[in-house]
């Protein structure tokens, strides 16, 4: 099992809150698809496991592309990686830039997983947030996305963002439930630095999130969301009928992957590598042949700490079996003994090898995978 991941970095604007590697200006778009495209061809065996299973199409927002731009991407990822027959291929797109012809031309390339970033029905939030969307282009996206059959939908959605009160998330989960879409991804906001969220909270301008105030939150999505007996497999991931994001779970379970495009990511298994955060470093560094901006060998102990972090946070949790055999009895020791600490055994659930993190761990899943860390 092996994917691709493929950063597009534009958007119309900045969302407040975002910290992801994201440029306005499109000026440089045809350079970087020949960029992209090249890429792909320079690394073509960096993933040797066969067959590509998931393709994934993210950003920045990759639903401003032409058509024209996403033809040249596909041909060469045809023409170059052997694609399973079912592989499941995503893209991501914004309520705004979804409609009847881009709809029929990602049907014809073999787009079969949307993921459409919505963050909120109400109109206030969305403001608040800077999004370029309203409310009703959101449930008009989604209306459209199910009439050209995209059965296989997910939506984000954020809670814990200051203004937001009960009624309001409960608002925005109701809407996400009447519109029937398998899949959700909930985040509790981030305050990160550099962005502007961070520049108005700082000036006094918004008020700090509170963390109550978002596990009340996150407690009512849960709450809601599993009498509507959607699956909570990874902690802000929620799907209907085992719809998984069959991508995220490649991540999730520390399988290779090959990221294409500024700021991506790749992983075999060894090394971690990235791309230049800077679409025109980024150019210039395929023009060039380099292959990485940066490489890390990932050492044993962070290997360990990968595979607690990605593994708690999903249903399939920390398997005791394969920190032994893969990590070997000193790091199985380690573990072990760790789980016994309160602060981790109060928050787990054992049965037999498989470690989970209970409703209340839940809450706190990176307080508790770091205490399990080395
Ligand atoms: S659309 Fe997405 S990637 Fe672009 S600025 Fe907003 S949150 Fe960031």
């Amino acid at each position: 099992m092996s994917s691709i991941y493929i950063h597009i970095p534009y958007c119309k604007q900045k969302c407040h809150y975002c910290n992801f590697f994201t440029v306005i200006s499109t000026k440089t778009k045809q350079d970087l698809i020949d960029a992209i495209c090249k890429e792909l061809e320079l690394k073509n065996d960096y993933l040797q496991s066969g067959k590509i299973n998931t393709i994934y199409f993210g950003g920045g927002t990759p639903s401003i592309l032409d058509n024209s731009d996403f033809d040249k991407i596909f041909k060469t990822l045809y023409k170059q990686f052997s694609i399973s027959d079912s592989a499941e291929i995503s893209v991501e797109a914004n309520p705004d830039d979804i409609n009847a012809s881009k709809l029929k031309f990602f049907k014809s390339c073999g787009v079969n997983r949307l993921s459409i970033g919505i963050q909120s029905f109400n109109d206030y939030i969305l403001k608040r947030l800077n999004r370029i969307h309203t409310s009703k282009e959101a449930i008009e996206s989604v209306n459209l996305a199910h009439n050209f059959d995209f059965h296989n939908l997910n939506i984000d959605l954020i809670y814990g963002i200051p203004g937001m009160d009960i009624e309001i998330l409960k608002n925005d989960i109701k809407n996400f439930l009447d519109l029937n879409i398998p899949h959700l991804s909930a985040y509790s906001l981030t305050v990160e630095e550099k962005t502007t969220l961070h520049y108005l909270i700082r000036n006094n301008r918004y008020p700090m999130p509170s963390d109550s105030e978002s596990i009340e939150h996150f407690n009512l999505l849960i709450d809601l969301l599993n009498t509507h007996h959607y699956e909570q497999y990874e902690i802000s991931n929620f799907a209907k009928n085992k719809t998984y994001s069959r991508h995220n779970t490649n991540y999730w379970k520390n399988l290779p992957y090959l990221g294409v495009g500024p700021s991506a990511h790749s992983f075999n298994s060894k090394t971690r590598q990235w791309n230049a955060y800077s679409v025109s470093k980024y150019i210039q560094n395929i023009k060039d042949n380099k292959m990485y901006h940066n490489i890390e060998v990932l050492s044993t102990d962070d290997s360990y700490n990968e595979y607690i972090m990605l593994g708690l946070r999903t249903k399939w949790g920390i398997d005791r079996k394969i920190i032994k055999e893969n990590f070997g009895k000193e790091y199985s020791l380690y573990f072990e003994n760790l789980l016994l600490n309160p602060n981790v055994r109060n928050f787990v659930s054992i049965d037999g090898n498989v470690v989970i993190l209970n409703l209340e761990g839940k809450k706190y899943a990176d307080r508790v995978a770091s205490n399990l860390f080395i």
